[in-house]
């Protein structure tokens, strides 16, 4: 799928509150937040889910998780917390079928989540 809501996104053809943005990975706000910073850390490539993760991918997925790190330092979150979690599929709640990374933070957040 080269569609997807998120590459349509990447392209600027849907708006969204883009936070943080390098060649290969684009964050910007949820439209639903749950938390007061919630953010989409997502890479410029079509990966649909966590199973479809290849080893080539490897090193563009650890830049998903260093583009957190930034993101919560420049939201003062990196001593008081914050979460990053990333669903797949049906049971975990998966909605949009490119992956992305979520970083919740800006609040105490329960465990386990539901
Ligand atoms: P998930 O349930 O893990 O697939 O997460 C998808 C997330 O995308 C949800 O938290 C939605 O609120 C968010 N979302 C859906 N459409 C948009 C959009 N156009 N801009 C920003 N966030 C969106």
């Amino acid at each position: 799928m080269s569609d997807d809501l998120f590459l349509k996104i990447i392209r600027r053809e849907v708006p969204a509150d883009i936070i943080y943005e390098t060649d290969e990975v684009l964050a910007f706000k949820d439209l639903n937040p749950q938390a007061p910073l919630h953010v989409l850390i997502i890479p410029k490539i079509h990966i649909r889910t966590i199973n479809d993760i290849d080893d080539e991918h490897a090193e563009l997925v650890g830049k998903l998780f260093l583009a957190a790190k930034d993101i919560a330092k420049k939201y003062a979150m990196s001593q008081s917390g914050y979460r990053v979690v990333m669903n797949c599929n049906g049971d975990s709640g998966q909605t949009v079928f490119h992956i992305h990374l979520h970083l919740l933070g800006g609040r105490a957040l329960g465990w386990p989540p539901g």
